[in-house]
């Protein structure tokens, strides 16, 4: 039986034509050597374009850094802001890559958990609770990994409300997955109103426009930390190779073409995985307004026998199951904070996705 994956955060797309026959056009017109650290113009401008067309908001280009990826955004964000000491404080559950990311500098991560009651927002109290002297900076995915839960402008208000009164802190959002929506636009935090110029924004092309394997993102920061983010990035990486910034312009310049297939597809796809676990009986989860990602609730699922006699005792165990007798892999919750849980991605091949759909409810269905 050929593995089905449902833990990848890529999704099954490929790269759309427009997109691969500009890389192939700009190598063949030789955009091959280095180019500028900050990244090419043509695509700074196409960035500042899109955040004009999609979120009504004016970016200067000067602001804006094209990295290797949104992770080596991060990482270089945490390597120009971060000392020891430092806390970073994070609602969870929460992409594990931040957690993985943060253990690589030498600042601590504060955990804020999110409930059910709250709509899995980061509560107002909890977040004034959780900051201390030495909290550096705050970070927010928007839409959330791996819940699929839009921040709404609301939301935010009442979280830049608490971080008001501390004004040194340096509020993040990560918006990788602000263009793979369901329910409406992703308010970006460059809508509201950055008083103490502290407003840093990281996001990218992996998402929504299935270009994981090309690692380009960008880092919009305030002028105060921009030379230190420049000279990290032209000290370890020199600048994002040029045809890969060429190719990711058009794609910005021309999104609702590239993005319409997709969207597509993945709103049949959510339809669709959201009836058949509903029919299961037992998962228990809120329908995504974003990403394509479940965050599915398996704890009736835990604490139980496998035909073969094996205990299940945490949702890392069950993905296991699964994936040894049903060549189906999930990722566990346990690696966003959230034992008990698991992530199911969506964003696959429709015949996929349903031959994987009968697989889960077969191995589910053994356990007593
Ligand atoms: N941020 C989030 C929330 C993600 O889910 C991911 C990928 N799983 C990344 C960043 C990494 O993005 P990139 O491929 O651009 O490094």
């Amino acid at each position: 039986m050929k593995t089905i994956s449902m833990a990848s955060g890529a999704a099954c797309f490929s790269t759309a034509e427009i997109v691969r026959r500009a890389a192939i056009n700009a190598i063949q017109q030789g955009y091959t050597s280095y180019g500028p650290t900050e990244g090419l113009p043509v695509l700074r401008e196409a960035i500042v374009q899109r955040y004009q067309n999609v979120n009504n908001v004016q970016v200067s280009p000067d602001r804006i850094l094209i990295t290797a990826g949104v992770k080596q955004a991060l990482f270089n964000l945490f390597r120009a802001v971060l000392r020891p000491g430092d806390e970073v404080i994070a609602p969870v559950a929460n992409w594990s890559g931040f957690y993985a990311l943060i253990s690589e500098v030498p600042a601590k991560l504060i955990m804020v958990p999110t409930l059910p009651v709250d709509n899995y927002t980061i509560h107002p109290t909890k977040l004034a609770a959780a900051i201390t002297s030495k909290t550096c900076l705050f970070i927010l995915c928007n839409p959330g990994n791996p819940r699929g839960r839009i921040y709404s402008e609301a939301d935010i208000k009442r979280i830049l409300s608490i971080l008001k009164e501390h004004p040194e802190i340096i509020v993040l959002r990560d918006e990788i997955y602000d263009l793979v929506t369901f329910t409406g636009r992703v308010p970006s935090l460059l809508e509201f109103h950055d008083e103490h110029e502290r407003f840093v924004i990281v996001n990218g092309f992996s998402k929504a426009f299935a270009m994981s394997g090309w690692r380009i993102g960008y880092l919009i920061v305030p002028e105060k930390y921009y030379q230190t983010c420049f000279k990290f990035q032209e000290t370890t990486i020199s600048g994002v190779s040029p045809f890969t910034q060429v190719a990711a312009a058009v794609a910005l310049q021309n999104y609702q073409e590239v993005l319409e297939p997709m969207q597509k597809i993945l709103t049949e796809n959510r339809a669709f995985i959201c009836s058949k676990l509903r029919e299961m009986g037992n998962i228990r989860f809120n329908e995504p307004e974003a990403t394509y990602y479940i965050f599915a609730d398996l704890n009736a699922y835990l604490h139980k026998k496998t035909p073969d006699g094996k205990w299940l005792d945490s949702s890392i165990a069950l993905c296991q199951y699964l994936q040894e007798k049903y060549a189906l892999e999930l990722l566990a919750g346990d690696y966003f904070g959230a034992p008990g849980f698991a992530r199911i991605s969506f964003a696959l091949e429709p015949a996929h996705l349903h031959e994987a759909l009968e697989r889960l409810h077969t191995g589910l269905r053994a356990l007593s």
